[in-house]
């Protein structure tokens, strides 16, 4: 319910963001004192006026035609980069690993709580954090989800298992949209996710809090409404419904657009390269900032076969016309190997 509020909220504050400001009621007055006039009709006198009319005749926004201007590539930034940490060093449990950054977490909470920097047998003792759940492991290079019971009965067992990549299957069963939808918690979570980015940002470009709150809340709507037309369908799962999430059908008249097909290409990327590349969505730029992002051209060439019918899947994947398809394996000559898990085979090593 709260998160039901939670987008009233942003439908409400987006709207206030562009309706005309309180116009200020014009002083009225009648041209000369009542008493002083010659007794006639009322409605024969002079009609009352309005003393400054002409200064509020046009509607004033809220925000103003700045900071309106601004505040669409400021907020688009920091989504993105919220968009890929989250990703990157949340889902995929990048942060997890023994660099800079989590070697400054292991020294500050050996200062803080004295835990050792070290395990017993001498290897740094990395900080983790524990991911959200995540689809990789059971996504086909045609985008569509293993359903197939010789899939379904793997244990998670690489030794590289160890990411919520390799989440088994069942672990995704309790969700309607096995992981890939945001439902309305995801979307207050990522909301309040942005503050401590947005805030001070939006407040040294001189906006207010309400004025924030009026960027920020409309433009998280809308990246939801994106990736849950995006990409469950993406995976042949249905379209998303009000009552979980973002509905997908406001923008499923999109999807051919050259704006989803490129974002449809770039995760489609981001999979066949199990998941080490291209970790923006609706919102592509750090990846190229960061030295991540792959050009299709690139990693078309690393499709994998996929299994034909006898693969059991999900659902087929909705896709705009033209993306790239993986190559199909001739009937009765898929492996083992091609029905249980693969995801992380294209992965470089990690460091
Ligand atoms: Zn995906
Ligand atoms: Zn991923």
């Amino acid at each position: 319910m709260r998160s039901r509020s939670g987008v009233l909220l942003a439908f409400a504050t987006a709207a206030a963001a562009f309706a005309p400001a309180q116009l200020q009621q014009p002083r009225l007055s009648s041209a000369t004192a009542p008493a002083l006039l010659p007794a006639r009709p009322l409605a024969a006198t002079r009609p009352l006026v309005a003393t400054r009319p002409a200064r509020h005749a046009q509607p004033a926004m809220f925000l103003g035609v700045r900071k309106a201007l601004i505040s669409v590539p400021v907020l688009y930034v920091l989504m993105s980069l919220n968009e890929y940490a989250t990703h990157r060093w949340y889902q995929h449990e990048e942060f997890n690993r023994n660099h800079a950054f989590n070697r400054f977490f292991q020294r500050l909470l050996s200062v803080l709580k004295n835990r050792p920097m070290r395990l017993p047998d001498g290897r740094a003792n990395l900080v983790k954090l524990k991911g959200g759940g995540h689809h990789h492991a059971e996504t086909y290079d045609d985008m569509s989800l293993k359903k197939d019971k010789r899939w379904r009965q793997t244990k998670a067992n690489s030794p590289r298992d160890s990411g919520v990549c390799w989440a088994a299957a069942a672990s995704l069963d309790s969700d309607i949209a096995r992981g890939t939808a945001f439902s309305w918690a995801v979307t207050g979570m990522m909301t309040v996710q942005m503050l401590p980015s947005a805030l001070p940002v939006f407040a040294l470009l001189g906006f207010g809090l309400l004025e924030t709150l009026a960027v920020l809340l409309p433009g998280m709507l809308v990246h939801a409404l994106v990736w849950n037309m995006l990409h469950p369908p993406m995976h042949g799962l249905p379209p998303v419904k009000l009552k979980y999430g973002a509905p997908s059908w406001p923008l499923e008249g999109l999807r051919d657009t050259a704006y989803f097909k490129y974002i449809y290409e770039n995760h489609q990327g981001h999979h066949v390269l199990g998941g080490q590349a291209n970790y923006n969505v609706c919102c592509p730029l750090t990846d190229h900032l960061l030295g991540t992002y792959v050009p299709t051209a690139t990693w078309v060439k690393r499709m994998r076969k996929v299994p034909g019918p006898e693969g059991e899947r999900w659902g087929i994947p909705v896709e705009p016309k033209g993306v790239p398809q993986a190559p199909i394996i001739a009937a009765g000559k898929a492996t083992e190997r091609d029905f249980t898990p693969t995801a992380l085979l294209n992965a470089p090593e990690p460091a």
